[in-house]
């Protein structure tokens, strides 16, 4: 006897447990016995503490309430100012899931509206927050999931049985091989392996290359798609994710765990590189049905939540402070043998939009860092002075009559500058509008979706629901050539428009129509790479020749540049939180960033911890235990 059935065997004689499952790390009981669904406080707590798992136990369908009356029972009790939009029944999971716009107010005082919920439907009440902005790309995902509920169990159930409750005793060794994204930034993935587990950390593409150098080395022999336990994903930046999907399509089946807004921004991010290869007439890597496929076996965590991903190996998420949802990976091998970081891409430092990363582990032994600034010229202007550069360049060129053109990516920048643009708006002076086109209105309803997730300011703002900052009334959606065209005629404005680089998208028309006009600015609030327009420009030339254009354009316009809005940390802030870490490290493995950034990172974090620290290249790999 092992697994579920040793645990059943703690529960009690009336509990009538008509079926037992896992739902991945989890453990589920579906009983046929009302009193008990609704009275099972303490036995839970014993088997927690027993089997250092989540226990639940929901009800089976003989005592549930018919659905119809169900939905009508959970209106009534729902107070009108919840925003309840939709009520979804998930038979197969005895879940009722309730979608609202006050998530709070659904829950009640310490879970009290909840639990009447539970009492009065016998079903499991489960709360999700409707975006203040109406989002597809959010709807999307939760019909995914929630649609085909019989294979979900199925997948979970399945993961959970990969897991198991007892733990093995192998031979103790771990060992890591950097895929992608080692003395580069692009195709990040790492491999961990151990005698009981096969794990992929992130799996991304290098976007400005083609062929075989976009992806990680997928192809190296010690790594077999069929054994291999779980992914993990800690961002959505296509650098980490942007592979993902093509695991699928050969042949890996197991799950992707991520945060919640990971997944949705991950939907976005990758929908988009299809549709960019479409338009450029290349062959994508994968199709939507493969984008659909790794959804439906994506696993979330929440910060600091606690999961069993394989025997021998626990993972815990922290904020990295680097986009919505980024996280740093905590990965616990064995019990007590060794404990491995894996940060993603961190900010530690407070932005208008996120709280900083958060150090605090339990345990690390092994650090894998990203390196990004971490070279000699990983020095950034400080924040405060570059908010006040930025609002001084509106308010000056609005007041002059003319129009502000912010090139900026979709995801994080965005809403950075809608977040200083908003309090620039609350000003006397300001009554002008603010435009948003390309995707970045998607990626600000998706930061809505998810407020828990960004700072507390931010946070409390759109808890009230009266000054949510993304919801102010000059900001507007652009999504038509023909609201362009209105908007390049038009009077002053600000204008938030992708490609963050100039390299495509919306920016280009307007830059086109606006650029000879020498009362307007343009304004670049994020590194330009060489061979970009937007470096192009920044650099001065006087003319720019766009795409599909032949005629050049006179850059008549104002160009500023402002630093310091970096979603990386500075080389400074990545030595204070490796020395914020709450132990010193054994080994450091500095990667994601170039040859010259992760030598020097390397070289000064031995200088400073005398440790044993690296900067491996790809392909390679260390032994950690
Ligand atoms: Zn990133
Ligand atoms: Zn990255």
């Amino acid at each position: 006897m092992s697994g579920i059935e040793e645990a059943k065997e703690l529960l009690p004689q009336n509990a009538m447990i008509q079926e037992s499952c896992y739902e991945a790390s989890d453990l589920v009981f579906y009983t046929k016995n009302k009193e008990f669904f609704l009275n099972n406080e303490d036995t839970v707590k014993k088997m927690v503490s027993k089997f250092k798992k989540r226990v639940e136990i929901r009800p089976a369908s003989n005592i549930r309430l018919d659905p119809g009356k169900a939905k009508k029972k959970v209106k009534k009790i729902v107070p009108d100012e919840a925003g309840l939009k939709d009520i979804v029944l998930k038979p197969s999971f005895g879940k009722i899931v309730l979608q609202a716009k006050k998530p709070g107010l659904v829950i009640g005082k310490s879970g009290s509206t909840l639990e009447k919920i539970k009492k009065k439907t016998r079903w499991m009440p489960e709360v999700e927050r409707v975006p203040a902005i109406d989002s597809k790309i959010v709807d999307k995902a939760r019909e995914i999931i929630h649609e085909d509920s019989e294979f979900r169990k199925d997948f979970l159930d399945h993961v959970g049985k990969n897991i198991r409750l007892e733990k093995s005793i192998g031979d103790e060794w771990i060992r890591a091989t950097g895929l992608g994204g080692f003395r580069q930034v692009g195709r990040s993935s790492v491999l961990l392996q151990t005698e009981e587990s096969n794990i992929l950390l992130d799996c991304g593409i290098d976007a400005s290359k083609t062929g075989k150098e976009r992806y990680p080395h997928l192809d190296v022999p010690e790594l077999d798609f069929k054994a291999l336990d779980a992914v993990i994903v800690t961002h959505a930046h296509l650098d980490h994710c942007g592979a993902v999907p093509y695991l699928f399509e050969y042949g890996y089946d197991g799950p992707v765990y991520v945060t919640e807004p990971t997944r949705d921004l991950m939907i976005l991010l990758q929908l988009d590189l299809i549709d960019v290869a479409r338009r450029e007439g290349e062959k994508a890597p994968y199709d939507s049905s493969d984008i659909k496929d790794e959804i439906k076996h994506t696993i979330t965590l929440d910060y600091d939540e606690v999961a069993d991903i394989t025997q021998d190996m626990r993972l815990t998420f922290k904020n990295a402070g680097h986009i919505l949802g980024s996280a740093a990976a905590h990965l616990h091998v064995g019990e007590g043998l060794h404990n491995i970081v894996y940060t993603g891409d961190i900010k530690y430092d407070k932005t208008e939009l996120l709280r900083p990363a958060d150090p605090k582990f339990n345990r690390v032994e092994t650090l894998v860092m990203e390196s990004t600034y971490g070279g000699d010229n990983g020095d950034m202007p400080k924040k405060k002075k570059a908010n006040k550069k930025f609002k001084k360049h509106i308010r000056k060129t609005l007041k002059d009559g003319g129009k502000v053109i912010i090139p900026s990516f979709a995801v994080g920048r965005a809403q950075e500058i809608m977040l200083l643009i908003a309090q620039e708006a609350e000003k006397d002076y300001f009554d002008f509008p603010v435009y948003l086109d390309g995707m970045i209105w998607d990626a600000t309803a998706l930061h809505t979706a998810y407020p828990e997730y960004l700072s507390k300011k931010v946070q409390k703002k759109i808890f009230n629901q009266k000054d949510n900052p993304f919801l102010r009334e000059n900001f507007h959606r652009v999504g038509s050539q023909d609201e362009r065209e209105d908007v390049i005629r038009d009077g002053p404005a600000v204008i938030l428009a992708t490609s963050g680089m100039v390299t495509g998208g919306p920016i280009i028309s307007y830059l086109e129509n606006l650029a000879e006009d020498e009362d307007n600015t343009l304004m670049f609030v994020g590194y330009q790479a060489s061979n970009t327009k937007g470096r192009e420009i920044q650099s001065g030339r006087s003319k720019v020749t766009f795409p599909g254009n032949n005629k050049p354009t006179p850059m008549n316009l104002n160009i500023a540049t402002i630093e310091g809005f970096s979603a990386h940390s500075s080389r400074n802030q990545l030595l204070n939180y490796v020395s914020n870490l709450p132990n010193k490290p054994k080994k450091i493995l500095c990667q994601h960033g170039d040859n010259s950034s992760t030598f020097k990172l390397s070289s000064t974090l031995h200088k400073m911890l005398d440790i044993d620290t690296s900067a491996p290249q790809n392909l390679e790999t260390l032994r950690l235990h």
